[in-house]
């Protein structure tokens, strides 16, 4: 039989759905978040159940065929796609089970981050995961999870008890302190490597759901003053206070959520809301879910996004300088800005080696990132991101995040440093040794 009806052959009794090329939905169905890739895999899979992920791992690996595992589809290389292989595609297996007693929720593996926040809200509770809801809780959760509530309660890994896992040789094991302790350890940081996740079992915190959140905008004429402020808000501001600083062509602002009592917020944020007057300031008392949404509608699926990284323990002003010139003189077309969100916390109250994550002595994180959508502006957005980001690598500590690295194929022993990265070699050959799994940011055995 051709490959074509073995394909078909293996598509007419899966118990759940396959997308062919052909099919009515097959060119949705290949599409990821970032529309700078284009790619047009042999079959989109979405199994129902675990077993069904067996089903399709197991037709995969028969046929040699390159393996993508999708979760919210927000992978800024596209590492959740492929040319001519199968993706295993987990939006069916969605849903947010929470036992309020325990305060664990149970999460499907395809489900997405807005389902979890609600599912937690619902019982007073909260799991820190990131600022667009519609972002995968497995691809986010398995390279470590940065977040609004990230200084109060840490990365998303730090609440995660536990992973079901479907390994390369096809078996459903569980990781968690007490089960696989070492692949816990790997899975929380370059976790997209070892397996596909089916369930995570997370930790919750008590949260009434009351926070004060928004944006004071300046004129980028007041940088230095406002990097001074927020600069200061890092270092001395309590874990409640979750400061993000951004640069555009021309303002300069300082979005920040406060999850404490709205009386502490109001103490602690004045000195935030005095400088200036700003031209704008959305601070007020909302719902966490209503902060949860603000940017998924400029985060929205479709347009083309790079971005590069680091964690930095200060955050020198000449380097800043210079990102924001370079951030006015980005090509025309662009949405180009200069981010920095405030580590530490309960990010650093973990240890360093308790986790493949690398970047918890850092203060902040910093990035520089280009959206646009004229695919003509590519190269320059990718050559003006690098030079950007040039000013403040000089800083940068050992470890990248993961999750922003939006190069495939880079050396990883930047992302995890030298001896984490030989730990997670180790670990790799015991799970995966064939690199099945190898459309990430991948180990390699
Ligand atoms: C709009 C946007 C907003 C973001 N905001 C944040 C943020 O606030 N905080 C933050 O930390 N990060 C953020 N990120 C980065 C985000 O964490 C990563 O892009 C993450 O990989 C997305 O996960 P996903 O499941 O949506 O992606 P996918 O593209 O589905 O997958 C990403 C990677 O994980 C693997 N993977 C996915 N599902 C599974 C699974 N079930 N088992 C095993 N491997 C799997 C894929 O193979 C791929 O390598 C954001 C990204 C975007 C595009």
């Amino acid at each position: 039989m051709s490959f074509n009806g073995k394909l078909r052959a293996f598509a007419a009794t899966f118990p759940a759905e396959v997308v062919l090329p052909g099919d009515d939905g097959y060119d949705d169905a290949r599409l990821v978040w970032n529309r700078m890739v284009d790619r047009r895999p042999a079959a989109v899979v979405r199994p129902a159940r675990p077993e069904d992920v067996v089903a399709a791992l197991r037709f995969a690996r028969e046929h040699e065929l390159p393996i993508a595992v999708r979760g919210g589809g927000h992978s800024i290389p596209g590492l959740s796609t492929c040319d001519d292989g199968i993706v295993i595609d987990l939006s069916r297996m969605r849903g947010v089970e929470v036992d309020a007693e325990h305060r664990v929720a149970h999460v499907a593996g395809g489900s997405l981050l807005g389902e979890l926040d609600e599912a937690a809200q619902a019982a007073g509770l909260v799991c820190p995961v990131g600022v667009v809801s519609h972002t995968g809780v497995a691809g986010l959760t398995l390279g470590g999870g940065m977040g609004r509530l990230q200084r109060r309660y840490g990365l998303t890994i730090d609440s995660l008890r536990a992973v079901e896992l479907v390994t390369a040789d096809g078996r459903l094991v569980r990781a968690s302190d007490d089960e696989n302790p070492e692949l816990f350890w790997g899975l929380r940081g370059a976790g997209a490597n070892f397996g596909i996740a089916t369930a995570f079992e997370f930790g919750l915190h008590p949260f009434d759901g009351t926070v004060t959140h928004g944006v004071v905008t300046h004129p980028i004429e007041r940088l230095d003053d406002v990097v001074a402020l927020f600069r200061e808000t890092v270092e001395s501001g309590p874990d409640e206070v979750m400061p993000t600083l951004a640069v555009s062509r021309d303002t300069v602002s300082i979005s920040v959520l406060h999850c404490g009592a709205s009386a502490q917020a109001e103490r602690d944020l004045a000195d935030l809301r005095a400088l200036g007057p700003p031209t704008d300031d959305t601070i007020e008392v909302k719902p966490y879910l209503v902060a949860q949404h603000v940017a998924d509608d400029e985060m929205e699926w479709g347009h083309r996004f790079y971005m590069k990284s680091a964690f930095l323990r200060t955050l020198p002003s000449a380097a800043v300088h210079r990102c924001a010139e370079l951030v006015a003189d980005a090509p025309a077309g662009t949405e180009a800005a200069l981010s920095v969100w405030a580590w530490g916390g309960a990010i650093s109250a973990v240890a360093e080696g308790h986790t493949a994550f690398t970047g918890r002595e850092a203060a902040f994180w910093i990035s520089a990132e280009a959206q646009w959508d004229d695919p003509e502006l590519d190269a320059p957005n990718r050559e003006w991101v690098r030079e950007t980001t040039a000013g403040f690598m000089p800083h940068a500590l050992v470890g990248r995040y993961v999750n922003d690295v939006a190069e495939a194929g880079i050396d990883l022993r930047s992302v995890y440093g030298e001896g984490k990265y030989e730990r997670l070699v180790a670990l790799k050959r015991a799970w995966d040794a064939d690199n099945v799994f190898r459309l990430n940011q991948n180990i390699r055995p």
